[in-house]
């Protein structure tokens, strides 16, 4: 009898295997006290464990940026620094010197100290490093126990499998054969933590977060799961896999047949043209945006490229990975989304104590606008870009139009310490629409921007008060909840009065319901994940934007967020487009 799990959806594809544990562990440190005279030796073991434990993460970045990327290669630095710690390096040896216990007895202490501290943090940030520590701890321990190197754990298997773990440590992720390697899930981890960014990177399909009930699943046990919806089933029917296999049929044949049309524009049924652009996390991303025909990138989130870094990124690394992105996109609009750090991302050179409402914090402009160093980096590597192609540049969670005038005024800054002016011709600038404020005051951001991007996901969580990342809140976070659909129609209308140019980049845009609710509300332009884009576009061809806004204005009345789910669903499989609703990876049963 097959059974259902459910986790959390990190990198998105289906895949059907064997499972594999992964046991990427130090199970017993022996408790080994020492002689007074043997001090100087321990100490002198644990700085040789701790150099050759830099040594091989150093290697392992560089072949990380060679294989994946540059970016990916640096999410070892934070391990790097977590070798270097000062307060793990004194703990340890105040362990060794006070308490007369073997370097390794010490060192593992130190680390239990230190995970316990950042679990009890509750800081989403910190918690994605729990691996990273996990990485160190087992690495530095395994040259005080002599046991070399355990890199190879994930290439000992029979056959192509489904990893299963606690967490995903990046030096086992960004070995990861992807030919071999068919999924990853984990009964920890997060969608943040390195080896599952390394992991996404690879086209790897992970689920994470599933709990304790992971353990239920022994080697032996076949697995299909799908990345993209976070369930699983165990050891699935004959039907169940049949049903896989046509599905990843179909979805193929699907690919290929959109894959035909990706040059071509993305037209309405009765001929209103649509924008279909890429939210890209990553630069190498870029790529396969453009050859899915995305009409530019209308959300990039450069705060991928500081996180888990200890200083602030440098104008040239960051005029590099922007220039990157602007090849894959010649002549095409890039829209560089500035810093959005705070919230659950914070980089580890602000040394932040974790805040009590992050989401409510020092976020995103607020931390740019303190930080002169950081937010002038960006914008100079952002107009020196510029020169390569047609970047824009989007401010995130903006509340005030002060933030907004001061954002206009360091740009200015940014061209005097260029050489350049201020003119007509300079970078675009856009506001993120994502707080209620910011909805608000639209008529008063309108003189200082050129346009504005719609993030459902923010505005929903601040309309509704409905944190975006709490799983209990279940369907109280709804993005087509009544007062926010109420709320984009007001925002088409102000756009429209302002001339400013509006495009949505929150999630919303890539939910089939969502976009179709979205072309009904007014709404032309759309900016989606890399692997939603196919799917995107073949809906927007396949409607009618009148019949969907006589739709949306029978709705503006509708009490709930499933009333208009409903109703949509109902126009969309009337007109033939709505996909099967169960997810495919695990129909059949
Ligand atoms: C949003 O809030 O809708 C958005 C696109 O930004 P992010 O998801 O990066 O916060
Ligand atoms: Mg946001």
């Amino acid at each position: 009898m097959s059974r259902i799990l459910e986790g959390v959806g990190a990198s998105a594809g289906r895949a059907l295997g064997p499972v594999h544990w992964i046991d990427w562990d130090i199970p017993l440190v022996p408790h080994r006290t020492i002689r007074p005279e043997e001090v100087a030796d321990e100490v002198e073991r644990f700085a040789q464990a701790r150099a050759r434990a830099l040594e091989l993460v150093s290697h392992l970045q560089a072949e990380t940026a060679h294989r994946i990327g540059q970016f990916e290669g640096k999410v070892f630095e934070s391990q790097a620094m977590m070798i270097e710690d000062p307060d793990l390096i004194q703990g340890t040896l105040s362990y060794v010197r006070d308490n007369f216990v073997s370097a390794e007895r010490a060192f593992d202490w130190q680390v239990l100290e230190m995970r316990i501290r950042m679990q009890e943090s509750a800081h989403a940030m910190l918690v994605d490093r729990l691996a990273d520590l996990h990485d160190v701890r087992v690495r530095v321990l395994s040259h005080l126990l002599g046991r070399g190197d355990p890199g190879d754990l994930v290439t000992d298997m029979d056959e192509p499998s489904i990893l299963l773990g606690t967490e995903l440590p990046p030096s086992i992720a960004a070995r990861l054969d992807p030919a071999r390697i068919l999924g990853v899930v984990l009964s920890g981890g997060s969608r943040g933590a390195h080896g599952v960014i390394l992991a996404r990177a690879l086209g790897i399909p992970v689920i994470v977060a599933v709990g304790r009930s992971l353990d239920s699943i022994a080697d032996g046990d076949r697995l299909l799961i799908d990345g993209r919806t976070g369930e699983m089933r165990i050891n699935p029917s004959p039907q169940a896999v049949e049903g896989f296999h046509r599905a990843i049929a179909q979805a193929t044949h699907r690919r290929e047949a959109l894959q035909k049309v990706a040059g071509q524009p993305t037209k309405t049924k009765d001929g209103v043209q649509t924008v279909v652009q890429a939210n890209l996390e990553l630069p190498h991303e870029a790529e396969e945006a453009a050859r899915l025909g995305a009409d530019g990138v209308g959300l990039f989130r450069t705060e991928f490229l500081v996180i888990g870094r200890r200083e602030i990124p440098g104008e040239e690394d960051q005029l590099r990975e922007y220039r990157t992105v602007l090849e894959a996109f010649p002549g095409r609009e890039v829209t560089l989304r500035t810093f959005d750090i705070g919230g659950d991302k914070f980089p580890l050179f602000l040394h932040l104590p974790p805040e009590d409402n992050p989401y409510l914090g020092w976020r995103g402009i607020r931390i740019c606008l303190d930080m002169p160093e950081l937010f002038g980096n960006q914008l100079r590597a952002a107009i020196r870009a510029s020169a390569d192609g047609n970047i824009r540049l989007l401010i995130p969670f903006v509340s005030t139009v002060e933030e907004i005038q001061r954002t206009r005024d360091m740009l200015t800054e940014a061209y005097a310490a260029l050489g350049q002016e201020d003119s007509g011709a300079r970078v675009p600038l856009g506001v993120m629409v994502e707080t209620p404020a910011a909805v608000e005051l639209l008529d008063l951001l309108a003189p200082y921007v050129d346009f504005v991007s719609l993030g459902t996901n923010d505005l929903t969580q601040y309309v509704l008060a409905a944190d975006r990342g709490n799983g209990n809140l279940g369907k109280l976070y709804d993005p087509l909840h009544p007062a926010l659909v109420r709320m984009y129609r007001r925002v088409v209308e102000e756009s429209v009065r302002h001339e400013l140019d509006l495009s949505v980049c929150g999630e919303l845009a890539g939910d089939v319901l969502g976009v179709a609710a979205l072309l009904g509300l007014g709404y032309r332009k759309f900016s989606v994940a890399v692997t939603g884009l196919p799917e995107i576009r073949e809906v927007l061809r396949n409607v009618s934007a009148e019949g969907l806004s006589n739709l949306m204005r029978k709705l503006d009345r509708a009490e709930s967020g499933d009333e208009i789910r409903r109703a949509v669903a109902r126009y969309l499989t009337e007109n033939g487009v709505l996909p099967d609703p169960v997810p495919i990876g695990l129909s059949g049963e």
